[in-house]
């Protein structure tokens, strides 16, 4: 070519807009260069192993950004739904050495004597899988009281500082025990103080990766081995009752646009679904739907769930589909997805169909509805579940081997174990 041609543009290409697309959660044209990768079913439900479809590109960074902020953490971080996905997580574990257990919320302290909490902040009590006590000082935020761990971006950036107080010698269990606490921690941008002696090593050896307390940390560190000591720990969880309702309308819009494709962003239940996920005076969402503490029953929980998974059953009933979405047997939302007129690669209309993640294995199984029922009534085993099912037979020989979670804070009676 030469350097004459390389200067013609061609008057068509002047007038040529930048490449749009339509955003899935806004329903704005935005240029391409600000679209995303959406996991129409977040990672925290294991969304990031679920099938290629799942994965979308038509959302926009704004989006992207507010939603996984405000709507998807709000979801993730109610102690409900935190606590729920810890207690399913222990049915696939089988120890240490693959994916960390999370770790279980008790709660804000809300009186602990000797404990300096400073303005602005708030100490959390978590409890890891060997019954540790960790005491996360951390910063409030009024906007995210709900949250479990609070502000997650403050999480990363506003200094904090830990308390992991240990309660075996067990070395299996100490492994657990941090493998939990530093992969719950490992994005905080906090101090880590270590709440135990070394048997067999000078005073004041640190752990690694643990910092040397200030005469402050001292003092609080005290303060919570006594209380702990005493079995008074005084600990409320916090509750936003709507924590969940943006979050089925996102599911809806992001389940739907997977299944069904482009005709489903025109339906009424994408509109209805919009209006649920940015709320405003002047419209309600008409998404028909019940939430979890309202509606289903434990038997459809049962019924519609798996041990240990995250379940999304999709049904066609009367003139629409349906969805439900539990966590381990628990927890189950179900509302509209789509009008039944739609059709969709994925789904027969006739049986329905159920994708369940396990987050703990990283394996997903997608099929149809009654086939799933037929593995769990134990009339016709399906191969992938029965995978599953032997991991859950030796996460249950596994768990039975360790201390149960504590009812009361435990004692930290006990010395820690020694430093190999
Ligand atoms: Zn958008």
């Amino acid at each position: 070519m030469s350097s004459a041609q390389a200067h013609v543009v061609s008057p068509s290409a002047i007038e040529q807009k930048p490449p749009v697309f339509r955003c899935l959660y806004c329903d704005l044209e935005k240029p391409k260069s600000e679209s995303t990768l959406e996991h129409a079913i977040p990672q925290f439900l294991g969304g990031a192993q679920a099938p290629l479809h799942y994965k979308l590109r038509n959302v926009c960074v704004r989006c992207n950004s507010i939603l996984g902020l405000h709507v998807d953490a709000s979801y993730a971080r109610s102690w409900t739904v935190t606590n729920g996905l810890a207690v399913a997580a222990r049915k696939l574990y089988i120890g240490p050495g693959g994916i960390p257990l999370p770790l279980v919320c008790m709660g804000i302290i809300q009186n602990m004597p000797g404990l300096a909490v400073p303005e602005g902040m708030a100490a959390e009590y978590w409890i890891g899988p060997s019954g540790e006590s960790i005491v996360w000082i951390r910063s409030d935020n009024d906007l995210m009281y709900w949250y479990s761990g609070g502000n997650p971006i403050d999480k990363k950036t506003k200094p904090s500082t830990l308390y992991y107080l240990p309660t075996t010698a067990d070395r299996l269990g100490f492994q657990m025990a941090m493998e939990a606490f530093n992969d719950a921690f490992k994005k905080a941008k906090a101090r880590r103080i270590f709440g135990a002696e070394f048997l067999d090593a000078p005073a004041g050896t640190l752990y690694p990766g643990f910092d040397a307390p200030t005469d402050a940390e001292r003092g609080n560190l005290e303060a919570i081995q006594q209380a702990i000591a005493n079995g008074l720990i005084d600990a409320q969880a916090r509750f936003n009752i709507r924590f969940e309702d943006r979050f089925i309308c996102k599911m809806v819009l992001g389940v739907g646009y997977s299944l069904f494709g482009e005709p489903f962003l025109d339906t009424k239940t994408a509109k209805q679904a919009r209006l649920g996920l940015w709320p405003s005076q002047a419209q309600t969402s008409q998404l028909r739907g019940a939430g979890s503490f309202g509606g289903a029953d434990a038997t459809f929980s049962s019924l519609s769930g798996y041990p240990g998974a995250v379940v999304i059953m999709v049904l066609r009933t009367g003139h629409h589909y349906a969805m439900s979405v539990n966590v381990d047997q628990k927890m189950p939302f179900t509302t509209e997805l789509a009008p039944g007129t739609l059709s969709s690669p994925h789904i027969n209309s006739d049986h329905g169909y159920a994708l369940l993640l396990f987050p703990q294995l990283r394996h997903p199984v997608e099929l149809e509805l009654p086939t799933m029922l037929a593995h769990k009534l134990g009339n016709q085993a399906h191969p992938d579940l029965a995978l599953v099912d032997v991991k859950a037979q030796q996460a249950e020989a596994f768990n039975a081997t360790l201390p149960p979670l504590p009812a009361r804070p435990p004692s930290t009676a006990a010395k820690s174990p020694t430093v190999s």
